[in-house]
């Protein structure tokens, strides 16, 4: 007789924990770092709040093999009460709303958590505050792994001494650090390169680097928002319709659950779906949300969704962060206008980076992000590489190797990722369309700089070659004007001449002094 029982989350992903990178001691340390200090930049920026973050690893036994990771941020805190389900209850937390964040799925810390938990016995430690609280606590959790709850192993409350809001969070897990150091550290130089407005310390065996913030500006924070019709499945249709009255008639319920929709394009929607407008949702049958489901989907009159869920870092702020990072010669960088793809609406930005430190290569190098995450592997099946490798950089003026680097950011309430490992995007069309119209842009603008320089040292070239013939010229010029000792004097008006002359075809030839005088942006 088989004996048959459920699987409580975290006995699922304790059993398959590589669903969630954790699946070796170098990619598990890599990914508990990952989950800490995404969570601590949602913590901040999310709420308007320029991010001071302290992130330290260190060995905790003698065998190197057990690694402490231990993040403090200024974050906007847990309340005393969330801690431990924050920390220690799979599929929980305060992102399960339609805003773009870092992360969704209210997993992530959890993983690293079970990790220590089964991999070092040791418990995971926090200490938090929020703004209005005239407390501090600290806790010590486990997981109940098979009842999905926390087991709080300790409680400290105080009343606060000075004034602070943030978490710190503290565990030791096994890993690798010498073979996991280079993919850390160069997922926090990434980070710091899409969050030029935070201080990212991390505090490693061998070094302290700390990324300073080079702007004070924050991009505008993402609102909360609905759902777009064109995005809707029939469960979805069922949970809206349980939060709201079961009376609520079919206009109003679409009028007031869905983005961009009005009374006016509601009444069309229902007059070409056959349904009809003053339906009681509550009275809806299976049949009829299938129908609503895939109608909605079809209707081809909705509004475009709303960017206000996203939060693009804006042109000016990614040359800043490109900078700080690749310090190249030249930047430029495009924050393209909002799209949408299957009633998700996202927004492309790129920035191409040429000279001054970015390493020679024989191809463009990529750094990509999705939704400010830096993403590190799988680059060769990401859309982005296709692009790049697809465009024929002749036509720009490049010739490899050569020094130039190219940025690609996504953001976007859903990320279309290509497979669970959520580390490369898929070949979506509309996602597609304005990769290739910003890279190219970014390229164009690149060609035009290059050209710039390179007529620039054409004029130089010449202005050299003239002035070896210089002094001959004068000596004979004085001569002939029989004016011996006017040297000095026909010399200066000879160079006054030539000045004059390169500077005309300089204006001629498109702009040679904007080339010359800012040679680092567009
Ligand atoms: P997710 O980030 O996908 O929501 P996590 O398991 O990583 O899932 O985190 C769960 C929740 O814990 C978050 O939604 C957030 O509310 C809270 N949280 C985690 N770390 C912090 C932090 N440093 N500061 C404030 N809140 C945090
Ligand atoms: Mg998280």
């Amino acid at each position: 007789m088989e004996s048959y029982k459920g699987l409580s989350p975290s006995q699922f992903f304790y059993r398959n924990r590589e669903i969630a990178g954790f699946s070796n001691p170098v990619r598990s340390l890599y990914q508990a770092v990952r989950e800490l200090l995404e969570n601590s930049l949602d913590a901040t920026e999310t709420h308007g709040i320029l991010p001071e973050i302290k992130l330290e690893i260190k060995p905790s036994n003698n065998q190197n093999d057990k690694i402490t990771i231990r993040i403090e941020d200024n974050g906007i805190g847990i309340p005393i009460t969330e801690v431990p389900n924050v920390f220690a209850r799979v599929f929980y937390g305060s992102k399960y709303v339609l805003r773009q964040a870092r992360g969704v799925f209210g997993l992530g810390v959890k993983m690293a958590v079970l990790y220590a938990q089964i991999t070092t016995a040791t418990p995971i430690y926090v200490k938090s505050s929020i703004e209005s609280s005239e407390t501090e606590y600290e806790y010590r959790l486990f997981i109940d792994i098979e009842k999905n709850l926390p087991i709080v192993l300790e409680l400290n409350v105080r009343k606060k001494r000075k004034k602070w809001h943030g978490t710190i969070v503290e565990l030791t897990i096994q890993g690798n650090w010498p073979l996991a150091r280079r993919r850390i550290e160069e997922y926090v130089r990434r980070t710091a390169l899409i969050a030029p407005y935070a201080t990212i310390r991390l505090i490693t065996p061998e070094s302290s680097i700390e990324y300073k913030r080079v702007s004070r500006k924050l991009p505008e924070p993402p609102q909360v928002g609905k759902y777009h019709p064109k995005g809707v499945d029939i469960e979805l249709l069922k949970i809206l319709i349980r939060s709201a009255d079961r009376k609520m008639r079919l206009l109003d319920f679409l009028t007031k659950y869905f983005d961009g929709v009005g009374k006016k394009t509601a009444l069309n929607f229902c007059q070409w779906a056959g349904f009809n407008p003053d339906h009681k949702i509550g009275r809806l049958t299976l049949t009829d949300l299938e129908k609503l489901s895939n109608k909605m989907h079809v209707y081809n009159k909705w509004r475009r969704p709303k960017p206000l869920t996203l939060s693009p870092l804006g042109d000016t702020l990614l040359k800043e962060g490109v900078k700080r990072i690749l310090e190249p010669e030249f930047v430029t960088a495009i924050s393209r206008p909002p799209s949408s793809y299957g009633g998700n609406p996202f927004i492309i930005e790129t920035a191409l980076a040429w000279g001054g430190k970015v390493p020679v290569s024989d191809t463009p190098m990529l750094l990509r992000f999705a939704n400010r995450i830096p993403l590190l592997y799988d680059e060769s099946v990401d859309v982005s590489r296709k692009i790049i490798d697809a465009i024929d950089w002749n036509v720009y003026k490049v010739k490899f190797p050569a020094p130039i680097a190219i940025v690609t950011h996504i953001c976007s309430t859903k990320i279309p990722f290509k497979g669970v490992g959520k580390e490369a995007i898929a070949e979506v069309p509309e996602v597609e369309k304005e990769l290739n119209i910003a890279i190219r842009e970014t390229a164009r603008r690149l060609r035009r700089h290059l050209s710039r320089i390179e007529k620039m040292y054409e004029i130089k070239r010449k202005e050299v070659t003239i002035s070896k013939y210089m002094d001959e010229v004068t000596r004979a010029l004085a001569y002939i004007l029989n004016n011996d000792g006017g040297e000095t004097i026909i010399k200066q008006k000879l160079m006054e001449l030539l000045k004059k002359e390169i500077k005309r075809k300089a204006i001629v030839r498109g702009g040679i002094k904007s080339a010359a005088k800012a040679p680092c942006s567009r």
